[in-house]
């Protein structure tokens, strides 16, 4: 019978992997879930210590990745919020091979639909419109329903005379769907300028990794311009930047320290402040 189960136990073992094999970041969890190695110090913590610190190891102050709705529960009054726009689900507008697999895999491993929430509540008692791009899905990478539902935020936003906080976290552009995905950036921008223009406080809190289009749009557009501790904020990544330009970056390139640095970001706020930190915000604002 033990043997019967350990060999059960190894195939499921055998198919997760293969369901992740694109997945090039091993995940550290132990088998049951109880403990989690931190990437950035090694040291093991507890699961739920780790839930309880908004993912931020208690060791070092690494940020680890937080999922969209812990990081809503997180920010609005007593976790409560009311989410829009739950059901858009991208279509394949240039016919790409294989994308409606590739979507129906990411909305199997991560119950989402695309890589965008959009929410509105209470933070501290003000009515706030927030967006958070969750990169589990294809790296929150901006293709029609996330520029959509991001350019609705803003819109419901300026409609209803709030502010907005938009949480960035994305690989950029989604080339699957071309130039559809690359229309996002004006779309979304212009949105944006009419928020503006209506006199409304828009926040931008960027987020590890932010990237692409994302950057070169309303990531980079906010009133105030918030980073989380060691968040990675550019267009093309180093990598790329270092083979084309031929030659070596600074230590920290494109680290939110580097860009806080060299002005692109306002202020870099740990995770465990953000409430506090958006509702002063949002308080001086009003
Ligand atoms: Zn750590």
């Amino acid at each position: 019978m033990d043997s019967i189960w350990k060999k059960r136990k190894q195939q499921l073992q055998d198919f997760r992997r293969y369901l992740n094999k694109d997945n090039k970041v091993k995940k550290q969890e132990v088998p049951d879930g109880l403990y989690q190695a931190c990437p950035n110090c090694n040291s093991t913590i507890r699961t739920l210590d780790l839930k309880n610190h908004l993912q931020v190891c208690p060791q070092c102050g690494h940020h680890l990745f937080i999922d969209a709705y812990a990081r809503l529960d997180a920010l609005f009054d007593h976790g409560k919020y009311k989410e829009y726009y739950t059901s858009m689900k991208s279509g394949n507008p240039l016919g790409f091979p294989g994308y409606e697999e590739k979507l129906e895999k990411y909305e199997y491993k991560t119950g989402l639909h695309d890589g965008v929430v959009v929410a509105g509540g209470r933070i501290d008692h003000m009515r706030t419109i927030v967006v958070v791009m969750d990169h589990r899905f294809m790296m929150a990478s901006m293709g029609s329903v996330a520029g959509e539902k991001i350019t609705r935020a803003i819109e419901m936003a300026t409609r209803k005379k709030l502010p907005l906080i938009i949480f960035t976290s994305s690989g950029g552009a989604r080339m699957q769907e071309g130039i559809f995905s690359l229309m996002q950036m004006g779309k979304t921008c212009a949105a944006l300028k009419r928020h503006l223009d209506a006199g409304l406080l828009y926040i931008s809190y960027l987020t590890h990794p932010t990237t692409g289009g994302v950057t070169a749009s309303f990531a980079m557009l906010g009133d105030i311009n918030i980073a989380e501790p060691e968040a990675l904020v550019g267009f093309a990544g180093p990598r790329v930047i270092e083979s084309t330009m031929k030659t070596k970056l600074p230590d920290g390139f494109q680290r939110a320290e580097f860009l806080e640095d060299h002005g692109f970001v306002d202020m870099i706020v740990e995770r465990e402040k953000m409430r506090d930190t958006l509702a002063l915000l949002l308080r001086m604002h009003a």
